[in-house]
């Protein structure tokens, strides 16, 4: 009997040790809005080092200074996986002008796109022509293009309240603008910023060309939606007016760089593991603060919060800071070839790669078992007005993880001013909220708790 009554004591003691969920997420909340790193860690990341492009001094910078950080947390192991990565230079500032009649001309705001060749020496200037997307190069022929800069201005779709829904419809002329048009003899493309405001930024981003071999190849680059919209209506009034621009970007050689991963043993399932990441490096423009130093320093906060808030994670947590999202996706790849080739098992991984707004749910990747349990934690997110659970897309880092029962996930922050300041000059730290970045470092980790606590089903079977 007192052995029993013994017993009945110990399970009433740990059962009031073990916090409820409420609690958990209270307190996660509490320790990121009172007691958070990410916004201190993002400042250093986007006003001490900057733009961080692929190969660049500053990607290894921001390599060496997020890996030194999160050895200071006391994880378990914290390394460095190799990945080559390509390098692509800017070189200086481009030049562009409307040209109305010799010797009046109008400047424009121009940015080359990323992979660009370089325009030929002294620049290239000719006549335009303006489509509103790739299928209308068709209905023009080469007979209306040859020889011309195609003028790309589909704007994007004011409409839809998913700005990246938005962005998907016309990101198509940026990427493949290029390579599409030089198969009507073109010699040059202008496309209309990714941007849903009129202001003066062109916004950069990847292009490619495909199998295109290089002596073939013409310079691409984005101009400002406020000189797009000029640009159209002066050609309007004049098809004939020439169109002038210079950019001098380089491709060299790939470099080798890294991913910086980190994490915490599980204590009952270590070989389980739970992802959680951003990406490290970003455009050249601005100082990646939303794309992606917000994502990285949230993911790296997921981990600390978790060991402030006292909780001890039974399946392993890793941070993966991937190197390469913007123009090559080799990070992603890499960690996703290497969990490979080590049998690892992803049960769980989760990307913040849509700025550092006020959070408002998650996507899920997931099968439809999964998915049920996880809206079932739905309830317990209101109380911080987190009310989107929906299935969709999870982040591009860690999509290569896909397969094999490994349920992915998307933080979904307020997407309405993101495209404002996406891959442009004024991606910078002033335009995040210390407040809005901690909330969504916390509702990443609130997540990660409840995956971890309950684990995810994988055939059949579940480890609870
Ligand atoms: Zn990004």
């Amino acid at each position: 009997m007192k052995r029993i009554l013994l017993l009945m004591l110990m399970i009433s003691t740990s059962l009031m040790a073990q916090k409820s969920d409420e609690d958990q997420l209270k307190e996660i909340y509490k320790q990121s809005l009172l007691n958070g790193k990410s916004y201190e860690w993002l400042d250093y990341l986007s006003n001490q080092i900057g733009g961080r492009l692929s190969g660049s001094l500053n990607a290894e910078r921001a390599v060496r200074y997020t890996k030194q950080e999160l050895e200071a947390l006391g994880l378990d192991r914290v390394w460095l996986q190799p990945v080559m990565v390509p390098k692509w230079t800017r070189g200086v500032k481009e030049y562009a002008y409307v040209e109305s009649e010799p010797g009046k001309t109008t400047s424009v705001n121009i940015c080359a796109l990323g992979g660009s060749v370089a325009t030929p020496d002294g620049g290239l200037k000719t006549e335009m022509v303006e489509v509103k997307g790739l299928e209308d190069l068709k209905a023009l022929g080469e007979s209306k293009i040859k020889g011309k800069i195609v003028f790309f201005n589909r704007p994007m779709q004011a409409d839809l309240i998913s700005t990246f829904a938005a962005y998907g419809g016309c990101v198509d002329q940026r990427y493949s603008g290029a390579a599409e048009a030089v198969k009507y003899g073109a010699v040059g493309v202008i496309v209309r910023s990714m941007n849903l405001r009129l202001d003066d930024y062109p916004h950069t981003g990847s292009m490619g060309y495909g199998e295109l071999p290089v002596d073939q190849r013409i310079p691409a680059a984005a101009i400002s939606t406020n000189d797009a919209e000029m640009l159209s209506t002066m050609l309007a009034l004049d098809p004939g007016l020439k169109f002038y621009f210079s950019q001098k970007c380089r491709v060299f050689p790939d470099v080798e760089s890294y991913n910086v991963i980190g994490e915490i043993k599980g204590s009952t399932y270590p070989n389980e593991i739970i992802t959680v990441g951003g990406h490290l490096d970003s455009w050249d423009l601005g100082d990646g603060s939303h794309d992606d130093g917000a994502g990285c320093v949230q993911s790296m906060e997921v981990l600390r919060l978790l060991k402030e808030s006292g909780y001890t994670p039974k399946r392993t947590i890793r941070v993966v800071l991937f190197m390469n999202e913007e123009n090559g996706l080799r990070g992603g790849n890499k960690y996703a070839e290497v969990a490979k080739e080590k049998g690892e098992n992803h049960v769980f991984a989760l990307e913040s790669d849509a700025g550092g707004f006020t959070p408002r749910g998650f996507s899920f990747d997931s099968d439809a078992k999964n998915y049920e349990r996880i809206l079932a934690w739905k309830p317990l997110f209101e109380p911080y007005l987190i009310h989107l659970f929906e299935k969709g897309g999870s982040g591009a880092d860690i999509g290569p993880l896909k397969g094999d029962g490994t349920v992915l996930a998307g933080l979904r922050p307020d997407s309405q001013r993101y495209f404002d300041h996406h891959h442009a000059e004024n991606d910078t730290f002033e335009h995040v909220n210390k407040r809005e970045l901690e909330l969504g470092a916390a509702t990443m980790t609130s997540l990660i708790y409840l995956i971890d606590k309950y684990g995810i089903v994988q055939g059949a079977k579940i480890k609870g």
